[in-house]
């Protein structure tokens, strides 16, 4: 961004000068300050139809440049409406995808330095400071020290949890085979296994890694959703005497359906007496760990070879940040690792450094590790407890809500911040019921099936989601509810 001053009288460009930055730049600033204000005010989900948004742009690009208040008066003209607000506190739906003032501002921070961290030479801040954070968050979740970058393991921030979970099965595979799958390909007989409840990244990533989905073992669930160690117990044994391989388990700390915790200290001696790899998915529920009262959560995690849980869910960190921990570094970097001679460097020679593009799918990274520490610098360890805790308590106060209306019933144990629940009315009249509160746009819920049951699902996670939010939700579904019965 030149300034216009330092132009010669024959530079020609198209460029934003710094002056116009510094102008447009509080525009956005005060735009997306005004978006928070408002938010709550607008449909949580968009009414646009298919194909709608698109029609109303222009069907060429422009030929000449336009101006930036043009732009970003089309935000609001052409883009808002096609937009889900999930930074509404009346977004109950999926899982959270939470942010903040803080992480918004590093993350814009993280655009203007503009860096690649994919070796620790090509920016030393990015790698140093991702290392460091990502050790803050071993202990600030109390997870066990072989995953500080000071012992045999270490952290990184992967895009996504489906990304961090693909690394831990690849890492895992290699394992097995003594770095032969990398070589020859795979020989079809190694085996995974997860609950039934897992999330469908697992499936996709057991396809990705060449390992076959039918060498995925679904394993069953209890009454209350979770793995039962007993039946993969059972179904190791019954593969080991089949011929086969078994490797690698994921194992889930809040499952999507409905927050099942998968029991850890039992699953952990099973991988540990097998030889599996223990991989522990905590993507939303992790985050609850920052309060001790909610460490239970990850009891046995101590036989984890890998664990990852997602900051850009419910730790008011933008999408995406995804923090993945190994407790054998070696492994996975062997399995990721490909040297070609333009990535050559001194440090990496020494040994003495981190290069994160080998502990990754892709080449490229940005600086992620910035939000991530503004976050918990600009909240603290206190912050963060607090807003975690509240979070807890409304769930725990609409669970309380559900069970004392004859009309609703829940559906699963609500641990923490999800409470899944449904109308005893059957399905159809639960799907009558989540399409008129979404169509309202008063709020936004969405659904999953329970023993084959509709089910609603209500989570509690969105940064600025108050009690009156939540009670004014629980009014809406009262109200619904009521037509409902009424058949109006
Ligand atoms: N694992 C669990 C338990 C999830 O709930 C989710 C998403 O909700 C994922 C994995 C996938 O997350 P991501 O979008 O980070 O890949």
């Amino acid at each position: 961004m030149p300034l216009e001053e330092d132009l010669l009288p024959n530079d020609k460009n198209f460029h934003m000068s710094l002056a116009e930055f510094r102008r447009h730049g509080h525009a956005v600033v005060d735009w997306i300050a005004d978006y928070y204000k408002e938010v709550e005010s607008y449909p949580v989900l968009s009414r646009a139809k298919p194909g709608e948004i698109r029609a109303s742009l222009p069907a060429t690009p422009p030929v000449v440049g336009e101006s930036f208040e043009t732009i970003l008066q089309d935000v609001d003209k052409l883009i808002l409406p096609g937009i889900t607000h999930w930074q509404s506190p009346n977004f109950f739906a999926y899982f959270p995808s939470n942010t903040s003032g803080a992480s918004i501002l590093a993350d814009l921070i993280s655009s203007g330095l503009g860096v690649q961290g994919m070796l620790w030479a090509t920016s030393p801040a990015c790698t140093e400071l991702e290392t460091h954070v990502l050790d803050w968050l071993v202990s600030m979740l109390d997870l066990p020290t072989k995953f500080l970058s000071s012992s045999s393991g270490g952290g990184v921030i992967q895009d996504t949890a489906s990304s961090a979970s693909l690394c831990a099965l690849l890492a895992a595979r290699e394992r097995a085979t003594n770095f032969g799958s990398n070589k020859r390909g795979c020989d079809g007989k190694l085996v995974a296994y997860a609950s039934s409840q897992a999330h469908s990244a697992i499936e996709k990533n057991v396809q990705i890694a060449g390992l076959g989905r039918e060498n995925l073992r679904f394993i069953e669930a209890d009454p209350n959703f979770a793995m039962n160690p007993s039946a993969l117990s059972e179904r190791i044994r019954q593969d080991r005497a089949a011929g086969l391989t078994p490797f690698f388990v994921s194992a889930t700390v809040g499952t999507t359906s409905s927050n099942a915790i998968d029991p850890l200290a039992q699953i952990g001696p099973i991988c540990r007496d097998n030889k599996l790899w223990l991989h522990v998915d905590a993507a939303m529920s992790g985050t609850a760990a920052l309060c001790p009262e909610f460490r239970h959560i990850h009891h046995g995690i101590e036989f984890a070879d890998s664990y990852c849980f997602n900051p850009h869910k419910w730790m008011f960190t933008n999408f995406d940040c995804d923090c993945f921990y190994v407790a054998d570094r070696k492994a996975l970097i062997q399995t990721l690792s490909v040297m070609p001679e333009f990535l050559r460097n001194q440090a990496t020679a020494s040994g003495d450094v981190f290069d994160y593009r080998d502990w990754q799918i892709p080449l490229g990274r940005r600086f992620r590790s910035l939000k991530l520490w503004f976050v918990i610098r600009h909240y603290g360890i206190e912050g963060l407890q607090y807003h975690i805790r509240r979070h807890v308590e409304l769930a725990q106060q609409f669970a309380k809500w559900v069970r004392d209306d004859e009309r609703f019933e829940l559906a699963a144990p609500a641990p923490l911040n999800l409470v899944c629940f449904r109308h005893i009315g059957g399905d159809e009249a639960n799907q009558q019921l989540v399409d008129r509160l979404n169509h309202s746009g008063d709020l936004y819920v969405t659904h999953t099936r329970l023993n084959n049951r509709m089910t609603l699902r209500f989570c509690i996670g969105q940064t600025n989601t108050e009690r009156r939010h939540v009670e004014r939700a629980w009014k809406r579904i009262q109200e619904e509810a009521e037509k409902i019965g009424s058949g109006s």
